[in-house]
């Protein structure tokens, strides 16, 4: 069976072996992050809907869960913000009825905890992974981006409401951008707004894939290593690098081939890969890291978007 709204299972920094399940089609989300790695957002929205037909998910789910070894985690993620989906909390609750060993993971923004029926939906998941970037108004509008009526205070008092309700995990993450977010007002506001949420894991990132603008600038490790200090929350951890991915045992070399035959015939898009091999963007994308990471292919800016193409060498 080929599935349409599972991925993977992919070898995730944070969650081990990773069964993805896309609830969202590309790319629907709340917010247009700069440092997308799926993408420009091409339906920037708040709109809750059926967006992929939920029977057809746990059609899938059954299926999967039948002919194949128990992951680590289901976790809902994708190209888009997932908890757009009015049907997640159904999925989640089906899962935790019928699989109930397998644990949860819900990757979301965050941005539509000020619905009270959002935050609902996701109390039965194991662990909840929202994001906080930005703590201040011109931080939220620059890096994320968002659809006109979120603002940055409700997002961060939400995620408060939040935990005072959800009673499993909530690992924050919080991504640093060079000349976005990681001045010292950025930095201090970020800090009273996470000792407010009270996360069981802060968890720093930065760019390590291409973003959707050109030019953005990822942060040295040592400047993670000055924003812990700073911050002196003594749950905060900088996420591995990424060469952990290859580590993993689902990391397939014939994947990391075939991307490689690809791109050596002609340079394309992350979308072309997904097409062309069949497998969800999140997916492609932990390859591609490792791939870049080895220096075995390099990106080409160009109109349609980032290309990767094999690394030529240097003979002059
Ligand atoms: S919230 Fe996530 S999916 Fe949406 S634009 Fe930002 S990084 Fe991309």
């Amino acid at each position: 069976m080929a599935y349409q709204y599972l991925f993977g299972p992919v070898p995730s920094r944070r969650l081990g072996i990773s069964l993805g399940v896309d609830l969202i089609p590309h790319k629907v989300c709340t917010l247009n992050c700069v440092y997308c790695e799926c993408g420009a957002t091409t339906d920037l929205t708040i709109s809750r809907r059926e967006y992929v037909p939920y029977k057809d998910v746990i059609k899938e789910l059954d299926h999967y869960l039948k002919h194949n070894p128990a992951p680590d985690y289901i976790t809902f993620s994708g190209s888009g913000e997932p908890t757009l989906n009015l049907y997640i909390g159904e999925v989640i609750a089906y899962i935790k009825e019928n699989h109930s060993k397998i644990k949860l993971a819900v990757l979301t923004n965050g941005t539509l905890f000020f619905d009270q029926e959002v935050r609902r939906s996701l109390l039965k998941a194991d662990v909840v992974l929202p994001s906080l970037d930005a703590a201040t108004r011109e931080a939220f509008l620059r890096l994320n981006r968002p659809y006109r009526d979120l603002d940055h205070l409700s997002h961060i008092e939400n995620l408060i409401a939040f935990r005072k309700e959800f009673k499993a995990k909530i690992w924050l993450e919080v991504f640093i951008l060079h000349d976005y977010n990681d001045d010292m007002d950025n930095l201090l506001a970020l800090k009273s707004a996470i000792e407010r949420i009270a996360p069981d894991r802060i968890q720093l990132n930065t760019l390590d894939r291409p973003g959707v603008l050109e030019g953005l600038q990822t942060v040295s490790m040592n400047k993670l290593l000055e924003i812990k200090k700073l911050w002196s929350l003594p749950q905060t951890e900088i996420i591995a690098a990424v060469l952990e991915r290859e580590r993993k045992a689902s990391f397939r070399k014939d994947i990391e081939n075939t991307i490689l035959e690809t791109v050596s015939r002609r340079p394309c898009t992350l979308m072309d890969l997904s097409q062309i091999l069949d497998l969800h963007v999140n997916e492609i994308n932990k390859y591609l890291s490792v791939l870049e990471t080895k220096n075995k292919i390099e990106t080409l800016n160009m109109q349609r978007g980032v290309f990767y193409q094999m690394k030529r060498s240097k003979n002059y």
